[in-house]
């Protein structure tokens, strides 16, 4: 008698594919995690039936009083867990997130340096068919040689280009950055220093990543990262002015009514992330990625000529380099799939592979942590992937073997299971 069987059977069956789906297959694209069951019982609640624009005890609507208390929980637990003075939670996605704190700070035009697609930024990074390339003037800063951030070119760019904001954030590195270099960057020119952690804001809440809360003029992020909540966005800053423009950016600039159901949710995240257990999983995200790049590290894969960019990871994921190597991105990306392991394919610098094809892998650790991963668990994963990465032979009987191997280590991991680390949350 579930109401979701009874109206719609249909959606009903593709959501419980996508749970077999989930359960079966080990989850490594870096920016997935799994959402606790108690932050989505709050997103798919009667808080979606509401209409709230504005802020709390500042609506448009009637009728706001519970969803007052649910937003301002959401703002106190974010700045609480960040140490930010000023917090929305109403951005409906990072990319709206990063989109109001232009808007917020920047007029059509200005000038932006962000970190190159292609060298590990976002598309709202500059990308050039994403608003932030069409509207305003991007100029790219890179990576070098050994795959670190050059700190000397955002120095060179910006005292060149003389920029309205920088941009300090990724999507694939797997390195920290000095947020102290990159705001004495930006005085230096009098620039903005928005910092997008979206990728490694639950390092941040563990204390396990140096903070950009004190040293950005505004931090954006996702909360379905290595943050492990609902899908959405949310912005932080420390200075009462610049708040009020973000909160005017986001609403009525960008957004109409906020998703108080999603919001909610956040909350949830919030709370949880505050926790030990949220602390003690994201060492584990770290300690698995450590283990999965020194695996890959070794001999027998560095002869096949994958590589391990920037030699290892000090965050929940690695990038490796497939340039010198027969096996392309897709192929790779295929074959794990066929095994049972989820990773996307990635450009990496000077990638000389169309970008459907790529020259990259980009490896993440969080959701298999969510999911209870200890060392040994993230070893055995990491040897089912040196497996298919050091040959370019492969055939069906040996496949085989390596996708009964992955569906036994799912099996001992079960998510949303009564034990689950992910139900009990
Ligand atoms: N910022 C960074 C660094 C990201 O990696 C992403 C997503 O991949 C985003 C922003 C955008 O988030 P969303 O997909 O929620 O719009």
């Amino acid at each position: 008698n579930d109401p979701l069987e009874r109206i719609d059977p249909e959606i009903a069956s593709a959501l419980r594919a996508e749970l077999d789906r989930q359960e079966g297959t080990l989850e490594m694209i870096a920016s997935e995690n799994f959402a606790p069951v108690a932050v989505m019982a709050a997103q798919g609640s009667v808080a979606t039936n509401k209409y709230a624009e504005g802020y709390p005890a500042r609506r448009y609507y009637g009728g706001c009083e519970n969803i007052d208390t649910i937003e301002q929980l959401a703002i106190d637990r974010l700045r609480e867990l960040f140490g930010a003075a000023y917090a929305n939670v109403q951005p409906h996605s990072g990319a709206q997130a990063n989109m109001a704190a232009y808007f917020a700070l920047l007029e059509h035009g200005d000038t932006v340096l962000g970190l190159d697609l292609a060298h590990g930024g976002h598309l709202t990074h500059g990308m050039r068919k994403n608003f932030s390339g069409r509207d305003f003037n991007v100029v790219p800063y890179h990576v070098d040689d050994d795959g670190l951030v050059d700190l000397d070119e955002v120095g060179r760019l910006a005292d060149e280009h003389r920029p309205r904001m920088i941009i300090a954030g990724w999507s694939a590195y797997p390195r920290q950055l000095d947020f102290e270099a990159f705001r004495e960057i930006a005085d230096r020119v009098g620039a903005y220093l928005m910092v997008d952690m979206a990728h490694f804001a639950g390092l941040v809440a563990a204390g396990l990543h140096p903070s950009p809360v004190p040293h950005a003029h505004v931090v954006t992020s996702t909360t379905h990262k290595t943050l492990g909540g609902p899908r959405g966005g949310i912005i932080l800053t420390n200075d009462a002015a610049i708040a009020k423009r973000i909160d005017s950016a986001v609403f009525p600039g960008l957004q109409g009514g906020p998703l108080e159901h999603v919001i909610a949710a956040k909350a949830v995240a919030f709370r949880l992330a505050a926790l030990p257990e949220f602390a003690e999983r994201q060492l584990r995200t770290l300690s698995g990625a450590r283990i999965v790049a020194e695996r890959l590290g070794r001999a027998d894969v560095a002869d096949a000529g994958v590589r391990v960019l920037s030699g290892g990871t000090d965050v929940h994921l690695l990038l490796v380099s497939l340039i010198d190597a027969e096996l392309d991105g897709r192929r790779a990306e295929d074959l794990l799939h066929r095994i049972g392991i989820t990773v996307n394919r990635n450009s990496v610098p000077n990638d000389p592979r169309p970008p459907l094809v790529t020259s990259g892998l980009r490896i993440g650790t969080p959701a298999l942590a969510t999911r209870g991963f200890d060392d040994d668990a993230f070893a055995e994963v990491a040897e089912l992937i040196a497996s298919v990465l050091r040959r370019t032979e492969h055939d069906d009987a040996e496949l085989d073997a390596l996708r009964a191997r992955v569906i036994a280590l799912a099996a001992r991991f079960p998510l949303y299971a009564e034990s689950g680390v992910v139900s009990g949350s």
